[in-house]
């Protein structure tokens, strides 16, 4: 399968492997992760978070129930929201989630919006396991490349395995969560050393055991706009 399915599959098989209730898709563009996640019998929410609202208008039909949802009810009832926003704010209604899924959201990010973004994510939204996904900049040896481009016009930056894994120790160190890396795509058998052609990582909070967060927030006014909301 083409690589973006690869990617899924594996933060799939990471939600699975923890059951995850509640989850939000933060950069969920077309909403076609979104499509995956709802499968999962053991979801009941789902936050679809992109900034860019056009798109997410043209696509949030994509979350409207077929009549296969209706003859194939459900056992636990799934609620999925398509909201517009950026993942530099917080909004309280994704305080202390089970998990957040950015896969190749943090390229798009101007550097200096990084940091923010990750203060966001891991001080503020403070879920119980973040997923993270982005291209692994080693691998571009094998793409005849010019000098200085990268694998989309939008990307901001594109990172080594070592300024990932850099990325990664300092949420580490600064925010109480503990990770492990993984990979997607391999490269071909001569070629080893260059690594997987994505890179990711799975953050777990190190109180994701005790229940909701301690620093929990008072509700507070809805940040993201509802584009749409579908009962299942
Ligand atoms: N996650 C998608 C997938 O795997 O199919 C792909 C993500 S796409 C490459 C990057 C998305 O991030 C775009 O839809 C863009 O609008 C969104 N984005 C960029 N900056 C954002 C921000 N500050 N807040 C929310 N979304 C943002």
């Amino acid at each position: 399968p083409p690589l973006y399915i690869q990617r899924y599959a594996r933060v799939i098989e990471h939600c699975k492997a923890g059951q995850y209730r509640n989850i939000a898709d933060f950069g969920a563009a077309e909403l076609t992760f979104v499509q995956y996640l709802k499968n999962l019998d053991f979801v009941n929410q789902i936050f679809a978070v992109d900034i860019d609202r056009n798109l997410l208008d043209s696509q949030k039909h994509r979350c409207r129930p077929q009549m296969f949802d209706y003859l194939n009810k459900r056992d636990e009832p799934l609620n999925i929201s398509v909201l517009c926003g950026s993942v530099l704010e917080f909004d309280t209604r994704l305080y202390d989630l089970d998990c957040i899924c950015a896969i190749e959201l943090i390229e798009h990010l101007e550097k200096d919006d990084v940091e923010k973004f990750t203060a966001a994510l891991f001080g503020r939204y403070q879920p119980k396991n973040v997923i993270i996904t982005t291209p692994n900049k080693d691998f571009n040896v094998l793409f005849e490349f010019k000098p200085g481009q990268m694998r989309h016009w939008d990307h901001k930056f594109e990172w080594t395995r070592e300024e990932f894994s850099t990325f990664c120790e300092g949420v580490r160190t600064k925010y109480d969560y503990k990770y492990t890396l993984f990979g997607v795509g391999d490269p071909p058998c001569e070629d080893q050393e260059v690594g997987p052609c994505s890179q990711g990582a799975i953050f777990t909070r190190g109180t994701a055991q005790l229940g909701p967060s301690p620093l929990r927030k008072k509700a507070g006014p809805d940040v993201y706009e509802t584009l749409y909301s579908a009962d299942y």
